[in-house]
């Protein structure tokens, strides 16, 4: 078998040494690992579906991987699977209107140097963009950054190539009276579980001229509010929520001073093709808020922001870190639940915001509690205030238990499942829920 794939990607790309593979077998949390039978690393499409047609005959399962930055477990392998790394694959080329065809393995670093060389703009983009690949966030149909803007990933892809289980390459999934047709409405989400994304064709626009950032100040009761107000600001291209203890955290980690201080802080950006819009100007005039005109001080506030992963990593405590989504009105009760936790550990709080069903603000938070805490803990108080224990992150190992089988979204994921992948061989184990299986059992 290994020499089969050795002959397909060539030796130096078929990797089995524990040194080589531990940063393919061990996810950026530290806490899901598990053995592998080898990690193989195409350089072409071509690769990548012979290597699937290789596993397939052989009938080994495949975890495809991108920049390994996944936080659900759902990009390692857990018994001695092969993984599919494909950070190889990031080219990126023209495609019509505009548009950009990049590699699945290509990073939103690149994507975005791609972007900016051509004089336009992706609105994909994550703090992880450094790491974190085209094929990865549309396998998790991600969020970030932009979403209340550019919606998720979905939103901005108009077409992507799959490669099946055994191998079979489909170019595109939007060609009429394609087989795969079906994919299309699944494929973005699925995690690896359908198919293995080989490129992606994304929307791109024209970069922004002009930009403000600013940092507004609230209490936890207010921010609902504040942020209503804030999503209607013409020109809004990121809105971000934390806490007032979660910037305090970073700017020690910088050795800076905080720019402000308060329960609850609205870290926004606008942008304009020409001059910024007078009334959004004038709305954020009437503020208490911070104001960053100039790049560099731009720059520095969104650092408390970006670090923020890095600023609770740097405490070195245990850390329990899940993300759920929830409307933002809830924010308050959130933190009140988690301060009661046992051995009542700091929980650290914030995330994107977007527009909900019904109009409201929804943040898809991410909660990192400085103890061993079961998720399942949170994910009940979550559920419990009228949220979702899935967030942006997907499910991965970590939440498919909470999913209800029954469900709409993912009985159709359990029928895809068995049209594309009966044998089970795509990323086993992963979002796919076996009924009575928990997260710890498998
Ligand atoms: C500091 C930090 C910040 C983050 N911020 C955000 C954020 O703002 N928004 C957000 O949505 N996520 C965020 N994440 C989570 C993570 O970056 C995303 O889930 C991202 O999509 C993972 O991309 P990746 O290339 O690292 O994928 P991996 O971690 O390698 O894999 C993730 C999942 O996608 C599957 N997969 C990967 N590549 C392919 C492929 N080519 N074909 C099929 N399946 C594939 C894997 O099997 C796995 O199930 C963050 C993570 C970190 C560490």
């Amino acid at each position: 078998m290994l020499q089969a794939l050795a002959s397909i990607v060539g030796d130096e790309h078929v990797l089995t040494d524990p040194d080589l593979v531990t940063g393919y077998v061990t996810d950026w949390t530290g806490r899901f690992t598990g053995a592998v039978k080898a990690v193989v690393r195409p350089g072409t499409t071509e690769e990548v579906c012979t290597v699937l047609a290789q596993c397939y005959q052989e009938g080994v399962a495949v975890v495809p991987q991108g920049g390994n930055t996944g936080l659900v477990g759902g990009g390692v392998p857990r018994s001695g699977e092969v993984v599919l790394s494909m950070l190889r694959l990031d080219e990126v080329t023209d495609g019509h209107d505009g548009m950009l065809t990049a590699g699945a393995g290509t990073t939103l670093s690149g994507l975005h140097r791609a972007a900016a060389g051509r004089n336009q703009f992706v609105g994909i983009d994550t703090s992880a963009r450094d790491s974190a690949t085209i094929g990865g966030m549309v396998a998790t149909n991600g969020g970030g950054i932009h979403t209340v803007r550019f919606g998720r990933v979905r939103d901005q892809l108009h077409d992507v190539a799959v490669a099946l289980v055994n191998g079979t390459h489909l170019p595109s999934i939007l060609v009429p009276g394609n087989p795969a047709a079906d994919l299309w409405r699944r494929v973005c989400g699925s995690e690896g579980t359908l198919a293995v994304v080989l490129s992606a064709t994304v929307r791109t626009g024209r970069p922004a001229a002009q930009r403000l950032v600013t940092l507004v100040p609230s209490a936890d009761r207010d921010v609902d509010a504040l942020a209503r107000k804030m999503m209607v600001l013409p020109g809004l291209w990121a809105l971000e929520v934390m806490g007032g203890s979660e910037i305090e955290l970073t700017a020690a980690m910088l050795q800076r001073r905080p720019p402000a201080t308060a329960e609850c802080l609205l870290l926004a950006e606008l942008r304009g093709a020409g001059a910024l819009d007078d009334q959004a100007l004038t709305a954020i005039g009437d503020l208490d808020a911070v104001v960053a005109t100039q790049p560099s001080e731009q720059e520095e506030l969104w650092a408390f922001r970006h670090n923020l992963s890095l600023a609770v990593r740097s405490l070195g405590t245990p850390l329990t870190k899940v993300d759920v989504s929830l409307s933002l009105a809830s924010i308050g009760q959130l933190k009140a639940a988690l301060a009661t936790l046992a051995g009542e550990p700091n929980a650290y709080l914030w995330g994107h915001l977007l527009t909900g069903p019904t109009g409201h603000p929804v943040v898809n938070a991410h909660i990192n509690i400085t103890a061993d805490v079961q998720p399942d803990i949170v994910f009940d108080i979550v559920e419990g205030l009228g949220g979702s224990a899935v967030g942006e992150h997907g499910v991965g190992v970590m939440k498919r238990h909470r999913l209800d089988p029954e469900a709409a979204d993912t009985a159709e994921l359990i029928r895809l499942k068995q049209r594309f992948d009966s044998r089970g061989l795509l990323n086993p184990g992963v979002l796919v829920p076996d009924r009575g299986r928990s997260a710890e059992q498998i």
